[in-house]
């Protein structure tokens, strides 16, 4: 059986952009795990859950700096979750 997924729609925080998209993601990740969405409008990355603790020293205003840096080094965890068309980046434990 799928996973059940939820749907959300994001505004764009970043100044100029406020892009609206609608990203979807599993309820797991979501409430234990990571979910991170990308803007299609300026592709900035914006953490929607951190449930783990990963991004909290790299974020400011919920914008994510170095997010590359991180999923480098929690590489094979990430790939564990998945990475979606849409730029959702997410990762729920087991
Ligand atoms: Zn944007």
């Amino acid at each position: 059986m799928p996973e059940p997924r939820l749907s959300m729609t994001f505004t764009c925080t970043v100044e100029k952009c406020h892009t609206r998209s609608t990203h979807q993601f599993t309820r797991k990740s979501y409430e234990k795990g990571i979910v991170i969405v990308q803007c299609p409008g300026c592709k900035n990355r914006h953490l929607i859950a951190d449930h783990l603790g990963w991004f909290k020293e790299s974020t400011e205003d919920g914008k994510l700096k170095t997010v590359e840096d991180l999923m480098r080094a929690k590489g094979e965890r990430v790939r564990r979750g998945s990475i979606s068309d849409d730029g959702v980046v997410e990762y729920s434990p087991e």
